[in-house]
């Protein structure tokens, strides 16, 4: 307070210096009553007048020490980034500094200690530096100084060229005015591009208050999008659009992994649900902390997504799960029930012969079929029990909760009974069977894959048991899947590397006792397993395909030992009816006999009647162009098929070979001897050689030479020999063929 208290004495001191002015300026200022020098009157006073004059020195001191202040004051306050004014009292500027005379440039030329404000604006105004005034100029002025002197209120005010100034005053303590100015023209600039940004932002908006969540502001995306009006908006806090979540958006961090895939679900005006992703920013609404939110739509994504997902996991026609859905299902049921006593059991559903219904009543009536037995499936289960369709004719069920085998055994028979009845459909009624295969955890699979798996095998076992039945899986049946897929691999390996290679099982002219021919027969040496028999992989060659590059070898191998043999003996080669399916067995077969130089006459081929079964024409086009070639045609193990006799006509055969079923049965029954009576008088009548497969006894041999039958093959001969002992068999024969004709010479 020091510096007021001399400076009100450095006044009086002023007026005792000059009374005569100091009055008449006094008087001229606003007819004020002049003060008495009273001083002057008495020697007292004058005493005191001398000590006044005394202390002139030190009051000039003091004049100079509040310049200096005073100047000090201004540089410090041209320091300061914004512009200040300091008016008095009477709207008189005191001090300004050099901000506030930069931005108010147009008229800082009126600027100086003691100029009114309002005369600088009323120049400002006539020089047209406030455009806001245009046209009301006095009133502008009149309400301009009127804010001045109620202060406290922050007011913007823009001038001629563009700039917006933000005014804040003060009152100070002697009634004058403290204002501030600030620049904010940049600000503004920055606010009205977001408010184009926003308002006219095809994503909806909202501007949220940080504070009590209050919708601020919306642009028109968000009126468009959620059906209420502005005003409504404006009524509402964000969390009121929310459907489930309790927390605003905002509270969410998006750094957050787990956060940053985070959607919400909206309600809008009608009612109806909307999924977002919402973007957040802070900002600075107005006065207030706000956040805007930048609300995505993404219902129609999510809506497809979910589709994929159905259509992933559901079989389209009958809408139910499909093998990875139950898959899944499976694993969870099983994770459930781990720790309890109760089983999983997955219940494989085949259906009989549907095949025959797509074929004869169309794949429409086949759908519907589907679609019916699926309906009657899922009504005969209870809600927690899993339907699927695995492939066309497959369901399975995975059955939750059971203690006992014969918990799934009601069930299978319940699902048999379900299906049973007829289907009316498209006016046909249409009956159809099934067989059901039932695995069960843990002994049968402690996880999907395996339990799919084992319930697979036990459908297949179901299926040969009797159409219509269902079967336990059982581990016997798996390992011998196993052993299988073992053989698979091995025998692939064995026919690459020509592990594989024909024996030799000699064929004798009952009459004369000679060696006509030798039927090739397929061997696997192996390492672990010694000679391993072709009943055991011909079957698995057979399901594999690998039965044509085995065929193939056999028929080189064949033809190559036998072009070494003497001219008059041929070599027989067993054919697989699935060789006659792969289009290239005539080729194979040339490729054979051009490559070894055997002729064709000396080749004969062993078919099998399940060949004929299909009686395809292909199948009788390939038989009639080998047999061009001048191959012989044998028919194998005649009259174990179904209609053996038939096939006699489809195909004029070389040889039959009676089935050694038949030859054994010699001893103990007549009708076996009947029966080859007449295939040899079959034979006979039909110009074809009738030979008798697995002769093993004399006695056996003895009859057939009875009933005439032509030739015979059995371990009585021989078994089946590597091709080195075949030269020295045929030697040996020579050389009792030779005995033969010196003893005939002898005769
Ligand atoms: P298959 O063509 O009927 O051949 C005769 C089978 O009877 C041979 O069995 C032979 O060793 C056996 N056998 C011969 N004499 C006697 C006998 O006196 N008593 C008994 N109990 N058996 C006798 P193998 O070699 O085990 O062949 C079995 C079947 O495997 C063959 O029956 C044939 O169908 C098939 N097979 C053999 N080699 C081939 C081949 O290279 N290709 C094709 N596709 N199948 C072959
Ligand atoms: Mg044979
Ligand atoms: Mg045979």
């Amino acid at each position: 307070m020091r510096p007021r208290g001399r400076l009100g004495r450095v006044k009086l001191s002023l007026g005792s210096k000059e009374p005569r002015k100091r009055k008449r300026t006094v008087l001229a200022g606003g007819g004020r009553q002049p003060r008495k020098p009273r001083f002057a009157r008495t020697p007292r006073r004058l005493i005191e007048r001398d000590q006044l004059v005394q202390s002139r020195a030190e009051a000039e001191a003091v004049i100079a020490d509040a310049r200096k202040s005073h100047e000090r004051l201004r540089q410090a306050i041209d320091l300061l980034p914004q512009g200040i004014v300091i008016l008095d009292p009477e709207g008189r500027y005191v001090l300004w500094n050099k901000q506030y005379s930069e931005i108010y440039s147009k008229t800082a030329d009126l600027f100086q200690e003691g100029a009114r404000l309002e005369d600088t604006l009323r120049v400002g105004v006539a020089r047209g530096d406030y455009p806001e005034a245009a046209g009301h100029e006095d009133e502008w002025i009149a309400e301009r100084l009127k804010k001045l002197y109620e202060p406290g209120k922050r007011h913007e005010q823009t001038l001629s060229d563009g700039r917006v100034i933000l005014i804040e005053e003060r009152r100070t303590e002697d009634g004058g005015v403290v204002g501030l100015r600030v620049d904010i023209t940049e600000l503004k600039q920055r606010e009205a591009s977001f408010r184009l940004l926003f308002d006219g932002n095809p994503v909806p908006m909202i501007v949220c208050a940080l504070d009590d969540e209050c919708i601020l502001g919306v642009n028109d995306a968000a009126i468009a999008h959620y059906g209420y009006s502005r005003a409504e908006f404006e009524r509402l806090k964000i969390r009121s659009l929310q459907a489930f979540d309790s927390e605003p958006p905002w509270t969410v961090d998006r750094s957050d992994e787990e956060q940053a895939g985070r959607t919400w679900k909206h309600v809008k005006a009608d009612g109806a649900l909307i999924d977002l992703a919402i973007y957040s920013r802070e900002l600075t609404y107005g006065e207030r902390p706000a956040v805007l939110l930048a609300l995505m739509d993404i219902t129609e994504r999510k809506r497809a997504e979910a589709r994929l997902t159905f259509m992933a996991q559901h079989d389209g026609l009958t809408g139910l799960p499909n093998r990875n859905k139950l898959r899944q299902a499976v694993d969870e049921m099983l994770l459930h029930t781990r720790r309890s006593p109760e089983k999983v059991a997955v219940l494989m559903l085949g259906l009989d012969n549907f095949k025959s219904v797509n074929d004869t009543l169309g794949h429409a009536v086949g759908d519907k079929l589907l679609r019916g037995v699926a309906k009657r499936l899922r009504s005969t289960l209870r809600e927690e029990d899993v339907l699927a369709r695995l492939n066309s004719d497959e369901f399975a069920v995975v059955q939750s909760g059971l203690m006992r085998p014969e918990d799934a055994v009601g069930l299978a028979k319940r699902l048999l009974e379900a299906i049973a009845d007829p289907y009316l459909l498209d006016g046909h009624s249409v009956v159809i069977g099934a067989s059901i295969g039932i695995a069960m955890s843990p002994g049968d699979g402690e996880e999907s894959e395996k339990l799919l798996k084992s319930a697979g095998m036990a459908l297949s076992r179901a299926k040969l048991d009797a159409r219509g039945s269902f079967a336990f899986f059982e581990a016997a049946l798996d390992a011998k899947a196993q052993s299988r897929r073992k053989i698979e691999v091995e025998l692939r390996d064995a026919i690459q590397n020509e592990v594989l290679r024909p024996y030799y099982q000699p064929l004798i002219d009952l009459s004369s006792g000679r060696i006509t021919g030798f039927e090739a027969l397929v061997r696997w040496p192996h390492a672990e397993r010694g000679m391993i028999s072709p009943a055991e992989f011909i079957p698995v060659a057979e399901e594999t395909g690998l039965i044509n590059p085995l065929g193939g070898l056999m028929l080189r191998r064949a033809c190559l030992d036998a072009v070494t043999w003497p001219d008059d003996v041929r070599v027989a080669v067993n054919l697989s009816p699935l060789q006659f399916r792969s289009g290239n067995l005539l080729s194979m077969v040339t490729d054979a006999l051009k490559h070894s130089g055997l002729p064709p006459r000396r080749l004969e081929l062993e078919i099998t009647e399940t060949l004929l079964l299909e009686k395809s024409a292909q199948v009788l086009a390939t038989l009639h162009a080998l047999r061009a070639l001048g191959v012989r045609i044998s028919m194998d193990d005649f009259g174990t098929g179904y209609s053996s006799l038939s096939y006699l006509r489809s195909f004029p055969f070389d040889k039959i070979k009676i089935d050694q079923s038949f030859v054994r049965d010699l001893g103990a029954n007549r009708e076996a001897q009947a029966i080859i009576r007449s295939i040899v008088s079959l034979g006979k009548g039909l110009g074809v050689i009738i030979t008798a497969e697995g002769v093993e006894t004399e006695a056996e041999l003895s009859c057939l030479r009875t009933e005439g039958c032509d030739e015979g093959q059995g371990f009585l001969f021989s078994k089946a020999r590597p091709n080195a002992e075949i030269i020295s068999l045929l030697a040996a024969q020579r050389g009792i063929d030779a005995a033969d004709e010196d003893a005939a010479l002898v005769a």
